[in-house]
């Protein structure tokens, strides 16, 4: 008889946002005249942007037409794009990455979930706490977390780098030596950024201890501030230790579009092995390529006009961003994040629970945010806001918290 992949079994629990979503479909079954105001899962809401909508235009006629007509796409991407990207997001910056180094794909969570695959199940990993949970959800499923401690809310196996407050949201080295070690800056969800002499300190000690350090930054575009890394590349070594994944869902509107990338460079090795031929030969063997159509869009991004564009829907989100980390400040609370991200990360007040605020907020002010704990043990005792709604909600928003 057929068996099951029981790692599956070992993932405690149901996942954070169906939970937030149930209790959100109670309240409003509850009080139907209520008008709830949602800044809790991190997604876009603004259009698309006129360049991009454009460049699908073309593309779709494209494909209407015998001599224009595209079959599957090349595995890796096509030319046009992973062109733009080595120049638009590396070079630009002066960062040595090359087209042949660029994986294009459907997203970066799908990446992150699969980058683990070309490693083995006896490597450790790190993450931070709290933690974008698809990293550990991912290693829990391939069999490499070890066993779950429900009190602790922590995996055997897992190396777990706490960042509050007391470390201003940047992970510490741990004292364990990891082997995978995943980075996201800007942070989702603490909205932290780390400077540019602190990613070196990673890259220098990955490359001191034989580690790969796995570097999310799907937020990049988010980032205001001068001596903030926007890619890792930006570090003298990553090209013998990291990989990059990236996505055009937060910068580009595209989370219902679906496009991302992930960078693994050609010195990137393990003895004499190479990542980037492993990574190639799997995505070969299980993926078959973003759509032409979604890739003509990416490609629009990098374009005079769509540049200019996203720079104001950003700069809109941001905006947002602001409104909430000025208006819970004077309301009181001790809030971070927020400068170079769409996430404003608070503390609780008055000792409640991370979940005790969720409901807090829900009826008192039908907001709805994300509870720290959901993102990891040191989590608990704070709250995520996104700023990714409407500016109207989200005054809206700030003003009932305030009023509460
Ligand atoms: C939103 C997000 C992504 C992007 O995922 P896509 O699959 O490209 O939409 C990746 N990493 C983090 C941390 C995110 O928050």
């Amino acid at each position: 008889m057929v068996k099951i992949n029981d790692n599956f079994l070992k993932l405690p629990g149901s996942y954070l946002f169906s939970t937030i979503g149930k209790k959100v479909a109670a309240f409003q079954e509850a009080n139907p005249d209520k008008k709830i105001i949602r800044l809790g899962i991190g997604d876009v809401t603004q259009p698309l942007v006129p360049a991009i909508i454009q460049s699908l235009h073309k593309a779709v006629d494209e494909m209407g037409s015998a001599e224009t007509f595209k079959g599957y796409a090349p595995d890796l991407g096509y030319e046009f794009l992973r062109t733009a990207i080595a120049d638009g997001d590396y070079k630009a910056r002066g960062c040595d990455i090359n087209a042949d180094e660029i994986f294009v794909s459907d997203g970066a969570k799908c990446d992150s979930g699969n980058i683990q695959e070309i490693f083995g199940l006896d490597n450790k990993i790190a993450v931070c706490d709290p933690v974008y949970p698809v990293y550990v959800d991912s290693n829990v499923m391939a069999g490499r977390t070890g066993t779950y401690d429900a009190a602790s809310e922590k995996w055997s196996d897992v190396i777990y780098m706490p960042c509050t407050m007391k470390n201003n949201f940047a992970p510490e080295l741990p004292k364990e030596t990891p082997d995978l070690i995943y980075l996201c800056f800007p942070n989702n969800p603490t909205g932290s950024t780390i400077t540019k002499a602190q990613l070196q300190e990673w890259v220098d000690y990955a490359n001191k201890t034989g580690a790969v350090i796995i570097y999310d930054a799907a937020y990049e575009a988010y980032i205001s501030e001068e001596n903030i890394p926007h890619t890792i590349y930006e570090c003298e070594g990553a090209r013998t230790c990291a990989i990059e994944l990236r996505s055009f869902s937060k910068n580009a509107g595209f989370t219902g579009v679906r496009l991302g990338f992930t960078v693994i460079p050609k010195e990137l090795k393990v003895g004499d092995v190479s990542l980037h031929s492993l990574w190639a030969r799997r995505h070969g063997t299980k993926y078959n390529g973003a759509p032409y159509i979604i890739q003509r869009a990416g490609e629009a991004v990098y374009s005079e006009a769509g540049k200019a564009q996203l720079k104001e829907q950003v700069a809109y989100y941001m905006n947002n961003a602001k409104v909430i980390f000025n208006g819970l400040k004077e309301a009181g609370y001790t809030v971070s994040g927020g400068v170079n991200a769409p996430y404003i990360w608070l503390k609780t007040p008055e000792q409640m629970t991370s979940w005790e605020f969720f409901d807090f907020l829900l009826e008192k002010a039908n907001v709805v945010g994300t509870p720290g704990a959901g993102f990891g043990p040191s989590g608990e005792g704070y709250f995520r806001l996104t700023a990714f709604g409407s500016f109207e909600n989200t005054v809206a928003a700030i003003e009932r918290i305030k009023n509460i």
